[in-house]
């Protein structure tokens, strides 16, 4: 910039992106390949109250609307319930076709512009798994079949205080429910509960809920469980190595099945029961303790079988794939449909949703399918986050309720809000 004088439109933005911080959004779960990471804040806070927030401590500084710029800037998004939205539908939705060829001949096959080719591809692929979601949910019941879905719930942190404005502005306790809801109705779910001071949610993490969960269903030979494509959470070697070892000990199932949903388009019956424990938990207004948020849970839906695991409940699976890709070994990527059955090392896979299933030998020769031990101490959260909330939040909170703080393991680990414990190096094959 030349001169001196900065021109009056031209504010200092950290001080706008330093108030946004402030309200600790956090990281998502969800990975998506080529784009930055997205943070969430929690579903207590708009951007409205951020901006009064702000214009208290900074009169007159900038207008709603570069606030609002600003948020945007640093990726950052409300937490909304239900459909994430589809990045390439909303790239495309504007796609102005140049080529005549599509309009004045209709045959998919000769289309010449290759936008109009890959956005046909896409709705086409959408349509198809949509079909096979509703087609198993309206498979008629069997007790040796489980259909479900399953997904962890977006961005809660506790304590949840709303009204009080210290407890946004505190580094809270980063918290995850991952939902095990049928295909059919939201009778019998199953949640599984667990906080950032027990364990994190590497795919280890995940895939011991996935068992736990199962367990639940002892009776039940064949699991069908449709999720969201995150590579990080549900789609990658560990979290098969899992599986496979899981049918094949004595009380396992005979098949899991995992099918996928195409990013964008993943509303699902663990979506509405999400949205379900939302309401519940504004209706109770104040999230104390672990109890509380269990007991959300829990009304949400009275036939709801809530679980909080314990360190001990999470074992320390890993990845027994080959590290380097063989030839006969699919692009986690390209995957819509993995199964593993008992007495098969293998992982049966479709690289087309209604195509033919191909065997792929996954794990090495050496790997042995044995049960991994189990985590013998808690994660624990850093001291000063304990701390924080301990001081801060704990004189908010009627006497019984301040224990569970108090409790709190502490170690020298990373805050889950903005960072991960590692990431996952099979992420990616
Ligand atoms: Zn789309
Ligand atoms: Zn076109």
């Amino acid at each position: 910039m030349r001169g001196r004088h900065k021109p009056p439109n031209c504010v200092d933005e950290t001080i706008i992106t330093d108030h946004i911080n402030s309200f600790n959004p956090q990281i998502s779960h969800y990975r998506r390949e080529h784009a930055p990471r997205r943070r969430y804040l929690p579903p207590e806070v708009t951007i409205k109250s951020m901006f009064a927030d702000f214009l208290l401590k900074h009169p007159g500084f900038c207008s709603y609307d570069k606030y609002r710029k600003v948020v945007q800037k640093l990726n950052i998004s409300f937490c909304k319930l239900g459909e994430e939205e589809c990045e390439f539908c909303l790239i495309n939705a504007s796609h102005k076709c140049q080529s005549t060829d599509a309009t004045v001949n209709n045959n998919l096959n000769e289309i010449s512009c290759r936008e109009c080719q890959l956005i046909r591809e896409h709705k086409s692929s959408v349509d198809t798994v949509r079909k096979l979601y509703t087609k198993d949910k309206e498979r008629p019941w069997s007790s040796d079949y489980s259909f479900r879905s399953v997904d962890l719930q977006k961005v809660l942190m506790m304590p949840r205080l709303p009204g009080v404005k210290t407890a946004v502005f505190t580094r809270r306790l980063v918290v995850f429910h991952e939902t095990f809801v049928p295909l059919k109705s939201l009778d019998n779910s199953v949640s599984v509960l667990w906080h950032e001071a027990i364990s994190g949610r590497n795919a280890e993490d995940i895939a011991s809920t996935f068992i736990c969960a199962m367990k639940q269903e002892p009776d039940v030979s064949h699991f069908i469980l449709w999720m969201d494509n995150c590579s990080a959470q549900n789609k990658n070697w560990v979290v098969f190595t899992a599986m496979c070892a899981f049918v094949n000990t004595e009380l396992g199932p005979q098949s899991v099945t995992f099918k996928y949903l195409i990013t964008g388009h993943t509303f699902m019956s663990a979506d509405a029961f999400h949205a379900k424990v939302e309401k519940e938990i504004r209706a109770k207004k104040n999230l104390f303790d672990f109890d509380d948020l269990k007991e959300a849970v829990s009304n949400a839906n009275k036939t709801a079988k809530v679980m909080s695991l314990e360190a001990a409940d999470f074992q320390m699976w890993k990845s027994g794939a080959y590290r380097t890709r063989q030839q006969d070994s699919p692009l986690l990527s390209s995957l819509h449909q993995v199964r593993f059955i008992k007495g098969s090392r293998s992982m049966y896979y479709k690289l087309d949703p209604c195509g033919n299933e191909l065997e792929c030998n996954f794990l090495t020769k050496k790997f042995k399918l044995t049960q991994p031990v189990s985590k013998s101490v808690s994660r624990g959260i850093p001291g000063v986050k304990k701390t924080d909330i301990v001081t801060k939040l704990c004189p908010l909170m009627p006497e019984q309720k301040q224990q569970f703080w108090r409790d709190l393991t502490v170690c020298d680990v990373p805050d889950l809000i903005d960072s991960d414990d590692r990431l996952t190096v099979d992420e990616n094959n």
